[in-house]
């Protein structure tokens, strides 16, 4: 089979984290009841008016500045008309002219090399309802809660060469709409959706071939998985001498392939035209300031400065980054305990696997950063072992408790105390006489053992660094 380059632009929507919905004053929480959640605005009714949410406004023009897009002062929006059970209206209420943000951009970093993939429009729309196809109901239902969510569909220029490449784009978009709190950026509930189209090409210099847009993909492994199946399946077609069908491509994640969903309508297939009912926006250079100076601090700038700012390997850097919590959690750490490494070690492995597996965010983690740095403070003062502040850390963790009663109350404070130590070492001493006769005959490696027998006796809670200065101490006098 013939190797071909891979051309691809993405689409994706971002469900807005508006409390209401794009037009009426319906709620758009998740998981009531069908149909609960509609007005004759929603449902369609004849005669209803629409009524813009200003919330969604900002939120789109937040997300535009992020990504370096101009935000059109004169943007308006149009209908875009086709017909589907979920669609009560007949149109969806869209942008197509004139886009809110345009000419945009978003650096990524794919196989170790920075990329700036260009987004060439982010515009507002509302969502459609649901049709619900129960397994083996003779009829189909269709709930309209859902209908008339805002999303931001953010589009990609045909930049992106592999779905490596998408997945990094999707993961800094992600990073980013979260950090702008704009959007939750979750692919299993639909929250976060990405369609990429993709193109094959025999060399880079050859014009762009016909694309298949791909569907339906809800997880990251299936964006990949979804794109490196249908370049095998349109090279194939390529290489027997076929041609591509610009069209429509569901992902069946049970089969593992992509299927026809429908050959691609044209743009003038759906009538577009400025909506009657809806003044066009006219945003003022005045209101665009004002969003732009509450901007947050960009995971990419975050990264940079947690680099400079703490001497940071880049590696570190990017997993306290990978979310903003996560970030925030770390730099309270910080300033209680001055160490950033032992810190960011802590936060990146203890601390994020427990996050893990329970699945939660930081921000709403059992152990406060003031309880894991006393915890971190009783190693660094010798109360306890590191090796016991590890295996205590899921207990620790799991209930919330003070570690330093904690501590108290398990018996596992480390022994600094030297009479106590003494006590542990005449006692190994006087059992291992030939070790101790090596060493003093100048085997040294034999004080490795001697520690280990102190440690035994001290059933593990013997500060090891003094163990070892006490232990030197008393070999060199009793010879
Ligand atoms: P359509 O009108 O079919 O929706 P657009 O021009 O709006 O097409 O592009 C939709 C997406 O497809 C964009 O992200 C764009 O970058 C991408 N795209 C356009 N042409 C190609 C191509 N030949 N190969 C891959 N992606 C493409
Ligand atoms: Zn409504
Ligand atoms: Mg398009």
């Amino acid at each position: 089979m013939m190797s071909y380059h891979v051309v691809i632009g993405v689409e994706v929507h971002a469900q807005l984290r508006t409390q209401s919905k794009l037009f009426c004053s319906c709620a758009t929480t998740f998981g009531h009841s069908p149909n609960s959640q509609t007005c004759p605005v929603c449902l369609g009714m004849p005669g209803s008016l629409p009524v813009l949410n200003q919330l969604a406004i900002e939120m789109a023009i937040r997300v535009g500045l992020a990504l370096n897009c101009t935000i059109r002062a004169d943007n308006h929006f149009a209908r875009k008309n086709y017909f589907y059970p979920d669609l009560p209206k007949g149109y969806q209420i869209s942008q197509y002219e004139a886009p809110i943000c345009e000419n945009g951009w978003l650096e990524v970093s794919s196989h170790e090399t920075a990329k700036r993939i260009r987004i060439c429009r982010a515009h507002l729309e509302e969502d459609a309802g649901k049709n619900v196809h129960q397994p083996r109901a003779t009829e189909s239902r269709v709930d309209l809660n859902r209908t008339g969510t805002p999303l931001l569909e953010i589009v990609t220029e045909p930049d992106l060469r592999s779905a490596e490449d998408v997945d990094a784009y999707l993961r800094s978009l992600r990073e980013i709409l979260m950090y702008l709190d704009v959007c939750d950026g979750n692919m299993e509930q639909g929250n976060l959706r990405c369609e990429p189209n993709i193109s094959l090409r025999a060399t880079e210099n050859d014009p762009f071939g016909t694309k298949v847009e791909l569907k339906n993909i809800n997880s990251f492994r299936f964006v990949r998985d979804a794109i490196e199946y249908e370049v095998r399946r349109q090279s194939k077609v390529l290489s027997e001498g076929g041609t591509i069908q610009q069209e429509t491509r569901l992902w069946d994640e049970v089969q593992g392939q992509t299927v026809v969903m429908r050959s691609k309508e044209e743009a003038h297939d759906y009538r577009y035209f400025p909506d009657p009912d809806l003044l066009a926006l006219n945003l003022s250079s005045e209101m665009i300031d004002s969003i732009r100076v509450t901007l947050p601090e960009l995971p990419s700038s975050r990264k940079q400065r947690l680099i400079q700012t703490f001497q940071l390997p880049e590696d570190d850097a990017e997993i306290l980054i990978s979310s903003k919590a996560l970030a925030d959690y770390f730099e309270a750490c910080v300033q209680l305990f001055p160490h950033p490494k032992t810190v960011s070690h802590w936060v990146m492995g203890e601390l994020l696997r427990e996050l893990n597996t329970r699945n939660i965010s930081a921000q709403d983690s059992f152990m406060t950063p003031a309880q894991l740095i006393k915890l971190l403070q009783l190693v660094d003062q010798g109360s306890i072992s590191l090796k016991v502040a590890r295996e205590i850390f899921p207990e620790l963790y799991a209930g919330g408790q003070n570690p330093e009663s904690f501590v108290q109350e398990q018996g596992l404070s480390q022994v600094s105390d030297e009479g106590a130590l003494m006590r542990f070492i005449q006692e190994v001493l006087l059992n291992h006489p030939a070790q101790v006769s090596q060493y003093q005959g100048g085997k040294e490696t034999v004080l490795g053992f001697l520690v280990g027998q102190v440690m035994k006796a001290s059933q593990g809670k013997a500060n090891p660094g003094k163990v070892n200065e006490l232990l030197k101490k008393a070999l060199s006098q009793s010879s």
